[in-house]
């Protein structure tokens, strides 16, 4: 008999008991592991870490199936490949703090949490030194003083890791101290738990948000529509009745969401719950995921004929982050 896997009810019971075991995994979907073996040093390197609820949404018995092939660390990431290095967008040029990125004008990003719910395959920051950006209160304190003495700063970004992995409390600390900058008037958090672990969405999160002084907007990180469940619903429809703008960015990845059928799909679902999609990311070239590479031809012929399909708000931006840059370039 395969085990079951139970999903917990509350969301820091679900986030410590990820799957991190590849047998797990494999066992559950009713995979034959010798097909597509796991990588040891891709494992070391970036340990697997899967929600269960969002295991439970993958298909049974299908290497192909779209979420596992975003999580799955298969051998083929330990493959070289030229151009793909560990750190292609020089983030460590532009983090004048622990924790800080200030690298477009007007907007800074803050590293709130070490960590994520999940760690996707594909993630620039996969190679990311996250210990050496775990911020103590003492260095938050530093952090804020930089956005305090920039009056340019309008809008402050929290990312990760993924920012609500915080606890209430240091969340709330965080929001309350930032509230105090009267220069920055909004507040964008970039996550990915509504959608994999959808009951991080809280009254007392929803309370944090609504009460917030800022603008808030959340932007989620959706690849396929697979990954929005009914409780996903629920979660994103909370979100927005609390008051949050809600946007969403993709990442275009072989193999997973490489067809304007599938994206056309995924644009539908996400405004069926208020979520517009923003960004389709072209992924950047990190070592690792070379596997996940989708050419700027192929790209801008798959946006061309989501185009000729939606409507104009359903089309997400097709962008590139170049090193440098003073924003992202926007290629369609
Ligand atoms: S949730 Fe975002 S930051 Fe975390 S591993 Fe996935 S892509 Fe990377």
């Amino acid at each position: 008999m395969l085990p079951a896997i139970q999903t917990a009810e509350n969301w820091q019971e679900c986030l410590s008991d990820l799957i991190t075991d590849p047998r797990e995994l494999a066992d559950f979907l009713q995979l034959d592991q010798r097909l597509d073996p796991a990588g040891e040093q891709a494992l070391a390197q970036f340990p697997l870490k899967v929600p269960r609820a969002f295991a439970e949404r993958m298909e049974k018995g299908n290497w192909r199936d779209p979420l596992l092939r975003q999580v799955w660390p298969s051998f083929v990431e330990e493959r070289t490949a030229p151009g793909f290095v560990a750190d292609p967008l020089r983030e460590r040029h532009y983090n004048p703090r622990p924790g800080l990125l200030h690298k477009y004008r007007g907007r800074v990003l803050l590293i709130a949490a070490p960590h994520c719910a999940i760690h996707c395959r594909y993630c620039f920051r996969r190679e990311f030194d996250y210990r050496e950006n775990t911020p103590a209160r003492r260095d938050w304190r530093e952090a804020l003083d930089y956005i305090r003495a920039d009056a340019s700063i309008e809008e402050v970004i929290l990312s990760g890791g993924d920012p609500l992995a915080l606890g209430d409390r240091q969340l709330r600390w965080l929001l309350e101290s930032i509230a105090r900058i009267s220069h920055v008037t909004t507040l964008r958090i970039h996550t990915r738990l509504p959608v994999v672990i959808p009951e991080r969405v809280t009254g007392g999160l929803l309370e944090m948000l609504s009460s917030c002084r800022q603008r808030v907007v959340v932007v989620v990180h959706c690849n396929h529509a697979q990954e929005i469940d009914r409780r996903v619903a629920v979660a994103l429809g909370a979100l927005g009745r609390g008051g949050a703008v809600l946007l969403n960015q993709s990442v275009l990845l072989q193999g997973v969401n490489d067809g304007a059928a599938i994206l056309s799909e995924l644009s539908k679902r996400l405004f069926a719950e208020n979520v517009l999609p923003y960004y389709l990311h072209l992924p950047d070239r990190v070592a690792g995921t070379h596997h996940f590479h989708v050419t700027l031809d192929a790209a801008e012929a798959i946006v061309g004929e989501l185009q000729a399909s939606l409507p104009g708000y359903l089309v997400p931006r097709l962008v590139r982050e170049d090193p440098g840059a003073p924003a992202k370039t926007r290629l369609v």
